[in-house]
């Protein structure tokens, strides 16, 4: 009697061995061992996406079982083939039941199995040991979320592609995903933290065939707001522009032109407290360095290269940050975010902010000049190009900002307080000097005279 297959690929009845024009799963599987010697793993993955769901090394087992009860049926029926297929068995697909089945059939098992699987090369062995060892390295560090990265050498994976072109492989997955996924899963499952594709805390990369173990650790970023309490300082590190930091008389042999900045003032206790490797500063446009910055205060971020620890006591870390800095600069709202977020901050161009400037005026300006400013600067676009103070670090262009509101005090015959509720980005000292024509309107074209800003102060930065 003949013994029909039902092929899984369509629905047609085929003979199991030969002859067939379509070919069965199992066919195909008897095929690649038949050419090369497989582990269950790598034979199981040919056949990934067919009954998906079950592990690619069960599935494996599972096409193996079935080759041998297929052949033990044939040799019921005394057909020469099942020898065969029991010997391909016992070498190419290191089954050992095959082996014992031979021996029971009164048959010689084959003198040499294969050595190692012409795929992998014996990756999926390693699989354990490696995450074992990801596990001891993660170790060092705190962390919510992990990622699996998979380096595989080229010829391995070209191997893999030859492969399936020649069997025709329609539903296989390929290896470095499989074993990313089992990586992944032994990870979580050791380590007890949780995998995650987008923002990973670490990256743990991992080369199956030399055994090596590396961690790309994410950095940290710590959002806040800060405050400047004294003038004079800038907000970050101002390298020496004569000697360009390689110290000269000039800057007192520092490198620097200020020898402390905001950025210098805050960094360290954030560095102490995750024990990084260096911090970079962020923050949502700048004051200039004879300007204050009051009110709820700049938003900020910093950012951490390499933390060691992440689960931080964040009041804390603002008390060590605020004593650091001795009343110059105060920090508040520390919270850790993501890394858009400095994007987000950075385009604080649309964002409203609040400024305070005295004001001198080179003659007596009276309370209805004063009234006359607040009306005409209210509510008004300004055209500003670039001011001849920055000039020589900005490109030489016009730019529009809007301001919402002007508030006028009069201190003295010649003395104003102005508050300047604008868009991000207006020039407030220019609004005030007119910059020789190149703010305008501004304090000194409505007046008709010279207005000089004094002392300048950012009351706050509305996000
Ligand atoms: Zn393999
Ligand atoms: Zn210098």
């Amino acid at each position: 009697m003949e013994r029909a297959y039902p092929s899984t690929l369509d629905n047609q009845k085929t003979a199991f061995f030969g002859r067939a024009s379509s070919v069965s799963v199992l066919e195909k599987a008897l095929q690649m061992l038949e050419s090369h010697p497989l582990c269950d793993h790598c034979l199981g993955r040919q056949f990934a996406f067919l009954a998906y769901g079950i592990e690619n090394e069960e599935k494996g087992k599972m096409l193996k079982t079935m080759l041998l009860m297929e052949a033990q049926a044939q040799a019921f029926e005394k057909k020469m083939e099942s020898i065969r297929i029991l010997k391909t068995l016992a070498t190419n697909g290191f089954f050992k039941l095959a082996e014992e089945t031979l021996r029971k059939m009164g048959k010689r098992p084959p003198k040499k199995a294969a050595k190692v699987c012409f795929l992998c090369e014996g990756c999926f062995e390693t699989v354990d040991e490696l995450a074992k060892r990801a596990v001891e390295k993660l170790g060092e560090y705190e962390f919510s979320t992990f990622m699996v990265g998979v380096e595989l050498p080229v010829d391995v994976e070209e191997r893999e592609d030859e492969f399936k072109a020649r069997f025709d492989v329609e539903y296989g997955e390929n290896m470095r995903l499989e074993l990313g996924k089992l990586l992944s899963r032994k990870i979580a499952q050791h380590s007890g933290k949780k995998l995650d594709h987008h923002r990973p805390d670490i990256v743990v990369l991992l080369n199956p065939k030399t055994g090596e173990v590396r961690l790309q650790i994410n950095p940290l970023y710590i959002a806040g707001r800060y405050k400047k309490l004294v003038r004079g300082i800038p907000q970050s590190k101002w390298i020496c522009t004569r000697c360009r930091g390689n110290g000269c008389e000039k800057c007192n042999w520092t490198g620097k032109m200020y020898p402390e900045s905001v950025e210098e003032l805050i960094s360290p206790p954030f560095l102490e407290a995750t024990r990084g490797v260096k911090v970079s500063f962020h923050a949502s446009g700048r004051e200039d360095v004879d300007a204050r910055m009051l009110g709820k205060g700049r938003p900020f971020v910093i950012e951490i290269s390499q933390p060691k620890k992440r689960f931080l006591d964040l009041k804390k870390l603002e008390e060590a940050v605020n004593a650091y800095a001795e009343g110059k600069v105060e920090v508040s709202d520390l919270r850790v975010v993501d890394k858009s977020f400095i994007g987000k901050i950075k385009k604080g161009e649309a964002v409203q902010k609040e400024y305070r400037v005295i004001v001198e005026f080179e003659k007596e300006v009276f309370d209805e000049d004063l009234k006359m400013l607040e009306q005409k600067l209210t509510g008004v676009i300004v055209k500003q190009r670039t001011p001849l103070r920055v000039l020589h670090r900005r490109a030489d262009l016009t730019r529009e900002k809007y301001i919402y509101e002007v508030k006028v005090k009069r201190l003295s015959p010649n003395k104003a307080e102005i508050r300047v509720r604008c868009q991000g980005g207006l020039y407030v000292k220019e609004l005030v000097s007119g910059d020789e024509g190149r703010t305008t309107p501004s304090v000194s074209e409505i007046l008709g005279q010279k207005a000089k800003p004094i002392k300048l102060d950012v009351l706050n930065v509305i996000m």
